[in-house]
């Protein structure tokens, strides 16, 4: 075997263990080998190899790759080409298309230099094809990733110390994309005040070979300043080298969004820290007073509340009430009002122990709330130096003036601890301190409470009373002291409780004036008695007065005057009874032009219980009622006093000499009516004469009287 064939022989065998196909064709010939693996990479059965021609060669390949491996081969057999080197897609015997890559050189020539004889190979590269074309698909996919979230990518090659960007990283720092980047554009482009903890950070990745994420800002050549966020990984290349891997996006418009949000959140949590001061200012004011400084009432039913819902503890409500506290305002004005009240806040502050709490809880009221309390002896004491320090006088301005204070106290315990009912409780004490007479104090005991509960089971009765029209009058006559005979009738209210029976104004007119409805009663009887008044005319029976008594309340009414003159008695006077304190030296507009106006109409004006108050000469000089009616009280006395015998006389005197009637009231005996008949009194009115009585008995008792009458001429 000539070397040359040999050579041959032993490539061929190399190639093919090789899985490389062998291919040797001479043209001149027309000869065309081919190796076992070129038929076998083909799927080709061995043994049953049949060159293909040229043509059928053509056809088996990839319509697509034709012209390439023609031309290939065209130039390769003319010379052109010394060698040829291409992949081209060849039907496989299974049918589906194989890759197979093509390798070929001439290697003799004739005489004139043109080759005719080539050796090549064939190699299957199907596999190889179909991984690059997964790479191909897993890199056009990570491509579509990046682009989308506009990811730009760098590769560092540590070893190497050279450094990749991509077009799009390269965008994003606002660099031109066909040119490469330098070895420092990173840095270059760190803003300086990132420059530190960036270029830090990935010194730090790279020493440690770990991945990291890392922010920051850069300035483009633009000038532009971007937010970019990063992460790096940290991986070896192919033959292990170190490199690193990052990716950069711009952050900027996330950045500005959490920027803005940042602020929007300063700027909220500013505007509630303004509202929470806004809010606790408003609760301070919406829990204290302004003239004090003390809480209010809310604030106390606030704590009450709380201390209630703790039932262990034990505590103390101290109810506060200024005494006289109208009159100071009314005398001195309201700046010493207001000094009074400012003045008794600091007493009680200055006064309570350590975690009582002082409110201000009404105009003139105040109540302290001492939790823990101590025993009654021990909040005697303290009640009574609050009282003693309030009794004090104060000045203000010059004025030098005196108040006090009444003290009602309730103590609750355990469960007891009810804060509403305790300050009820402590009401109720106030109550009894003040009505025993002021400048006093007063614990709370249980049968408080069923009194006031019987009190305001009268007062509901009462006004269920006046709705259901249980009010009536009876009359009590008068008489002229020296011939005894009728000169008028005093209107006498009763009440006729379905559930008490008949009532006396003892037992409601002091109620009906607490709940302000004496007036209303007041207007009822005139309205009553006046309809009476009617009927007895009616009658054939001449009343020739009818008396009634008015309340302090109704002399302030300033309906009252209109409702006086469309009365219509016919003939007949009517006459008001008005308690001294309740008119004579009292300076009041309605009270004034009511009294002006009744006196206008005919309507004659009484003092009633004349001798109990203090109506001075110039007053009755000022006003000069019609009528005084001397009290009871002093009729009463008359016979076994002398003082009281003169006092009569003088008031009689004075009364004459004034051109003022006097009436007695009270007379119950024929001693009395003699005596008042020796001093010239020109009235008289008692049970002795006659007692108070119903219409119809009236009408009865002044038949009998006429008929006496009639009988005696
Ligand atoms: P007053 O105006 O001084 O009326 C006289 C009271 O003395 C009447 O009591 C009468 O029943 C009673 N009385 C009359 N004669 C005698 C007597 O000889 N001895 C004794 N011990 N008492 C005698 P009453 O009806 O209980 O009235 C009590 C007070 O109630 C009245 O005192 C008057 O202040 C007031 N009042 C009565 N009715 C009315 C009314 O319609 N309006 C107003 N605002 N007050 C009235
Ligand atoms: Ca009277
Ligand atoms: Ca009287």
């Amino acid at each position: 075997m000539p070397t040359n064939e040999f050579n041959t022989i032993f490539w061929k065998a190399a190639l093919e263990s090789a899985g490389q196909g062998v291919w040797d064709y001479d043209i001149r010939t027309g000869r065309r080998d081919h190796s076992d693996v070129w038929h076998h990479i083909r799927g080709q059965e061995p043994g049953v190899y049949v060159t293909p021609s040229d043509q059928e060669w053509i056809e088996s390949i990839h319509p697509d790759d034709r012209k390439v491996a023609q031309d290939q081969t065209n130039r390769l057999n003319a010379g052109e080409l010394a060698e040829v080197a291409y992949e081209y897609r060849e039907r496989h015997a299974e049918g589906h298309w194989m890759w197979i890559m093509c390798r070929g050189r001439a290697v003799e020539w004739d005489a004139h230099g043109k080759p005719f004889r080539f050796v090549g190979t064939d190699t299957d590269i199907t596999r190889i094809k179909a991984s690059e074309d997964a790479v191909k698909a897993v890199s056009r996919r990570l491509e579509l990733a990046l682009s989308s979230v506009q990811m730009g990518v760098w590769r560092y090659d540590v070893t190497q110390d050279t450094i990749e960007w991509d077009a799009r990283l390269k965008s994003i720092y606002g660099l031109p994309e066909d040119a490469p980047v330098p070895r420092n554009a990173w840095e270059r482009a760190l803003h300086p005040d990132d420059y530190r903890s960036a270029t830090e950070a990935a010194r730090t990745g790279l020493a440690q070979k770990l991945d990291y994420d890392l922010s920051y800002r850069i300035i483009r050549p633009d000038g532009d300043v971007r937010f970019i966020h990063s992460r790096v990984s940290f991986q070896n290349d192919l033959i292990g080298g170190p490199i690193l891997v990052g990716i950069n996006w711009d952050a900027t418009g996330e950045h500005e969004r959490s920027v803005a949000l940042e602020t929007a959140n300063r700027l909220a949590a500013a505007r509630n820290a303004e509202l929470e001061a806004a809010r606790a200012e408003m609760e301070h004011n919406a829990l204290h007073d302004t003239l004090t400084g003390l809480p209010n009432r809310r604030k106390l039913d606030q704590v009450q509340r709380e201390h209630g819902a703790r039932p262990q503890g034990r505590f103390a409500i101290l109810h506060i009430d200024l005494d006289r506290f109208k009159q100071i305002n009314d005398v001195y004005g309201h700046d010493v009002g207001d000094f009074v009240l400012r003045n008794t806040a600091d007493i009680l502050r200055d006064c309570v122990p350590d975690g009582a709490l002082v409110a201000r809880v009404g105009g003139d009221e105040f109540a302290i709330l001492v939790p823990d309390a101590p025993d009654e002896p021990a909040l005697s004491l303290l009640a009574a130096r609050l009282i003693q320090r309030a009794a004090q006088p104060v000045t203000y301005l010059g004025n030098e003036c005196r108040y006090g204070i009444s003290i009602g106290i309730a103590v609750a315990e355990g469960d007891a601890a009810d804060g509403k009912s305790l300050f009820v409780n402590a009401d109720l004490a106030l109550y009894r301190a003040k009505n025993e007479g002021r400048g006093r104090f007063s614990f709370f005991r249980e049968a408080m409470r069923t009194q006031a509960m019987a009190v305001k089971q009268r007062a509901d009765e009462i006004l269920a009373g006046i709705e259901r029209d249980e009010f009536f009058c009876v009359y009590q006559p008068q008489f002229c002291a020296q011939t005894l005979r009728i000169t008028g009738v005093e209107a006498l209210v009763r009440w006729q409780s379905p559930r008490l029976g008949v009532m006396q104004p003892s037992d409601f007119l002091t109620l009906a004036e607490e709940m302000n409805l004496l007036a209303r009663i007041d207007q009822i009887v005139l309205r009553k008695c006046s309809a009476d008044f009617r009927l007895w005319a009616r009658e054939g029976l001449a009343v020739p007065r009818l008396s009634v008594n008015l309340s302090k309340s109704r002399l302030h009414d300033p309906n009252l005057a209109r409702e006086l003159a469309g009365l219509n008695l016919m003939e007949g006077r009517l006459s008001l009874e008005l308690l001294e304190s309740n008119f004579l030296d009292v300076e009041d507009e309605v009270v004034s032009a009511n009294i002006r106006s009744a006196r206008q109409s005919g309507i004659e004006i009484e003092v009633d219980d004349f001798g109990t108050g203090h109506a001075s000469i110039v007053s009755l000089l000022r006003l000069k009622p019609d009528r005084l009616k001397i009290d009871r009280a002093l009729v009463e006395h008359m016979e076994g006093s002398q003082t009281q015998a003169q006092l009569l006389t003088s008031i009689i005197e004075i009364g004459h000499l004034l051109g003022i009637s006097i009436t007695a009231e009270g007379v119950e005996n024929d001693r009395q009516i003699q005596m008042l008949q020796a001093l010239g009194c020109d009235e008289l009115q008692g049970y002795a004469l006659a007692r108070p009585m119903t219409s119809a008995d009236l009408i009865t008792f002044l038949r009998d009287r006429t008929r006496l009458a009639i009988s005696a001429e």
